[in-house]
């Protein structure tokens, strides 16, 4: 290992090692049943340099329910295809309101705040519904191809225990439709978001699927262009701003990072051009967000006095 890859590894497993010892507060997402079954004592911790040189603590090689952080591939797959008009159907500011919140789209006459809030990831399905024949295939090869990894798979399991219980989210989408900006059925809508949301990953794989983020729109390991270098930064600034609910500004405060996070506890952040690092851990504080997740990044961040500021 050269002198900096040594120095994040030791790095990496000191934290662990103090973070895992200290109390873990907060609940597993128990509004989806299936992610209340999780063991919420699970942490996991993988980073990937752009050398590629990867390596993982803890539960870093099982998988667990990516959630919200899917809705940054999603943007990634439609962005790509049909370019700067999807911003007439989502906008790009942090919202300041939790993830499930109805509150502003009447105001904003339908337009959810940025992509990355459930009202905006329903309208990209909404696009993504309309641009393709079958949109769950669709997704599932983008998101195989981003990964170089045949075998991501969705949970079924996990879709439809969402969906049952999926009330929020049925009256976002519905209410969408009202105000215009849902095109297709809103059960149709529903039912490819809360397939999206549930696909599997472990924190490996997780930090190896957004090598682009960190790479200027190309995958690390094969190179191929994922996005362009412009899309990139775009993507990542809405990360940065928008990636944590409205606990973003908390998050770029304490980490310094662009991330995001998915209520199954995973949390990915890029230092573009340096490493892609990922964290699993499931128990969520009050705004949703991965409590050994936060507080492992800020440690890592801090100790390694490395962030994007
Ligand atoms: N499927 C989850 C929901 O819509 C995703 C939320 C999240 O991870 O932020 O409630």
């Amino acid at each position: 290992m050269l002198s900096r890859e040594k120095e994040y590894f030791e790095i990496i497993n000191q934290i662990y090692q103090k973070v895992i010892h200290e109390e873990n507060v907060g609940e597993t997402a128990s509004y989806i049943p299936e992610l209340s079954k999780i063991d919420g004592e699970k942490f996991g911790v993988s980073i990937l340099l752009t050398d590629q040189l990867q390596f993982g603590f803890g539960d870093y090689q099982e998988k667990f329910s990516i959630q919200s952080i899917s809705k940054v591939l999603l943007l990634a797959l439609v962005y790509g295809e049909i370019g700067e008009k999807i911003w007439e159907r989502v906008d790009v500011e942090p919202s300041g309101t939790p993830f499930n919140s109805l509150l502003q789209l009447e105001s904003d006459k339908g337009i959810p705040r940025n992509p990355f809030i459930n009202s905006g990831a329903l309208v990209v399905c909404d696009i993504l519904i309309g641009i393709c024949d079958n949109p769950k295939e669709y997704f599932l090869n983008y998101i195989r191809k981003v990964s170089g990894n045949n075998v991501i798979q969705y949970s079924d399991k996990i879709a439809k225990s969402e969906f049952t219980t999926a009330y929020r989210n049925a009256a976002l989408t519905n209410f969408l439709k009202s105000l215009g900006n849902i095109h297709h059925s809103p059960d149709e809508v529903l039912e490819l978001y809360v397939h999206i949301c549930s696909i599997e990953m472990t924190s490996l794989e997780l930090s190896k699927t957004f090598s682009f983020l960190a790479n200027k729109g190309k995958n690390l390991f094969d190179d191929q262009e994922i996005l362009s270098n412009s899309q990139t930064k775009r993507i990542n600034a809405i990360m940065q701003t928008c990636g944590f609910y409205d606990e973003s500004g908390e998050f770029a405060f304490r980490v310094g990072l662009p991330g995001k996070s998915g209520v199954g506890g995973g949390i990915v952040a890029i230092m573009p051009k340096h490493y892609i690092v990922s964290v699993w851990s499931p128990k969520l504080n009050s705004k949703g967000n991965s409590y050994r997740g936060m507080k492992f990044l800020e440690e890592f961040t801090t100790a390694t006095e490395d962030s994007i500021f």
